[in-house]
């Protein structure tokens, strides 16, 4: 068999796989390398995403959600659902399952697009070659036209507390405890520990999270963060902001924390704990001497706007290079790759990229906060609009949380949309398409919207822009 591509792929993950199919998709001939292997044993594509990120623990909030729903919710509907009960096996048994059929659903789509998958370790040589360590142990070389390195991230371990798999775990193993730990530490109000954090709470743990910065959630709007942190505490996870901790030590089965709350320093007892304090590029091993091909101060793998490298042919997309870590910025950027090889005008728009963090409320947000635009001096007008004045949201009896929308003060443009509450993952791409279209407050305004929906406080917050939202005071 022929090892010679004309695009050859490094990782599978939601990056790699977008730049493999595109690239295929356009005529070229595609081999797409990836190390990971399954909970099975078995090679499984789909990169962190699939395996142990954006799907299983969506499964696994929604589950969680559904039992919290039940004793938290269905009492106001009038149904009681009395000694309900988990069961933790079968909750992660349907996790697993979703992510086999996603994990085989990219080898499927690999084979109908005719891309070679070569299972095992690739490293990139000098030459635009790529040497493949594959599982049984033999190495294989593979020469492309144009290498695509998509090598995602691993998480960051700390070094007072390395993870044994058991009671000090990263995400790989907070989705797979076998039963409902009764007291979870997290270190790290992030997305991950804030997203896992919940998933245990709601299924019946003590939760505690310790987050050394003093600000909740500091890259969003910041009163998106103040409504996030209060519905948080309303459900009873504990966050401790300002908390550094220094020790986790394993004893007894239990873990001992200790941590300074900036005044002294406190302990905490855990029977498991969750580190989420971030990832970082997977880049260990990747890149042989001499390929000229550069690393930043955090092992990322230095690119421009484009991907390029700087190296003729060689690319990087994902994780594994700058920008927030977020598997849809990866798809885009390797479909862009695929293209600018074909020679098509590939694009990421960086500025359009939404966020969401899928707890309960859900936060989401496009664009600029307010905070970044007061830094940068630009004048803004904003409207804002609650759920707990929307229909939708009240019938379904969750009131929580707002729409903020802010426009350019004289030009009525959309620099950013932040929303917490319900649904609003689904909500913050109106923002993102309003964005994309150069769209104003008052195109959003003059949109009608479906009532009673959810997206309506989306179109009164346009309207509050200019002081004319309908169902509130201005
Ligand atoms: C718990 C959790 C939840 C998340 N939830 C979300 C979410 O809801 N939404 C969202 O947008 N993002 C989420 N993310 C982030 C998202 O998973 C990543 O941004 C995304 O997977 C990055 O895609 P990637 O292709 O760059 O890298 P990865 O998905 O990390 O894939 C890289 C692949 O390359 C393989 N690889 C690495 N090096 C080599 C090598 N040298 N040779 C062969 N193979 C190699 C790896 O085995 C891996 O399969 C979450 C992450 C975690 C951990």
């Amino acid at each position: 068999m022929s090892t010679e591509f004309d695009v050859v792929v490094i990782g599978a993950g939601p990056a790699g796989y977008h730049a493999a199919i595109r690239a295929a998709q356009l005529g070229l001939k595609t081999a797409c390398i990836d190390a990971a292997l399954g909970k099975d044993g078995q090679p499984a594509l789909g990169g962190t995403c699939l395996r142990v990120g954006c799907i299983p623990s969506k499964a696994l909030l929604d589950s969680s959600r559904q039992f919290w729903n039940m004793q938290h919710l269905f009492g106001e509907h009038g149904i009681s659902a009395d000694n309900a009960k988990i069961d933790v096996g079968t909750m992660v048994g349907r996790k697993d399952k979703i992510v086999k059929q996603f994990t085989g659903g990219i080898t499927a789509l690999f084979k109908a697009n005719k891309i070679s998958p070569y299972y095992g370790f690739g490293q990139l040589q000098p030459g635009k070659r790529v040497s493949v360590k594959q599982h049984d142990g033999s190495v294989v070389e593979l020469t492309g036209k144009h290498i695509v390195i998509a090598a995602g991230s691993d998480s960051i371990e700390l070094p007072f507390a390395k993870f044994d798999g058991k009671h000090i775990v990263d995400n790989v193993g907070a989705l797979d405890f076998t039963a409902v730990p009764k007291r979870l530490g997290v270190i790290g109000a992030g997305v991950i520990g804030l997203e896992l954090g919940s998933v245990w709470k709601r299924l019946g743990a003590e939760v505690t999270i310790l987050e050394a910065l003093p600000d909740f959630l500091g890259a969003t709007d910041a009163e998106v963060a103040r409504t996030a942190l209060k519905e948080f505490k309303k459900q009873g996870l504990d966050i401790k902001l300002g908390a550094k901790v220094s020790k986790a030590e394993i004893k007894n089965g239990e873990v001992q924390l200790t941590y300074n709350d900036g005044k002294a320093d406190q302990s905490l007892v855990v029977d498991k704990l969750l580190v989420a304090v971030g990832r970082k590029a997977a880049s260990k091993g990747l890149l042989a001497e001499g390929t000229g091909v550069k690393l930043n101060g955090r092992g990322q793998i230095e690119v421009d706007d484009q991907c390029r490298t700087g190296v003729d042919g060689i690319w990087a997309v994902g994780d594994c290079v700058r920008g927030p870590m977020l598997a849809h910025k990866g798809f885009e950027e390797g479909i862009a790759v695929a293209e600018l090889i074909a020679g098509l005008p590939g694009h990421v728009n960086f500025d359009t990229i939404p966020w969401v963090i899928y707890t309960e409320p859900e936060i989401a947000w496009v664009g600029k906060t307010e905070q970044q635009l007061k830094a940068e001096g630009v004048e803004y007008k904003t409207g804002s609009f609650p759920f707990a004045a929307v229909g939708r949201a009240v019938a379904m009896g969750e009131p929580a949380g707002f729409v903020k929308v802010i426009a350019h003060a004289e030009t009525d443009r959309v620099l950013g949309m932040h929303l917490v509450g319900v649904g609003v993952s689904e909500l913050v791409h109106e923002g993102v398409l309003t964005m994309e279209f150069h769209g104003s407050a008052e195109d959003l305004a003059r949109i009608c919207h479906a009532h009673p929906t959810l997206s309506e406080a989306i179109h009164d917050a346009a309207m509050a822009v200019d002081k004319r939202a309908i169902h509130k005071v201005n």
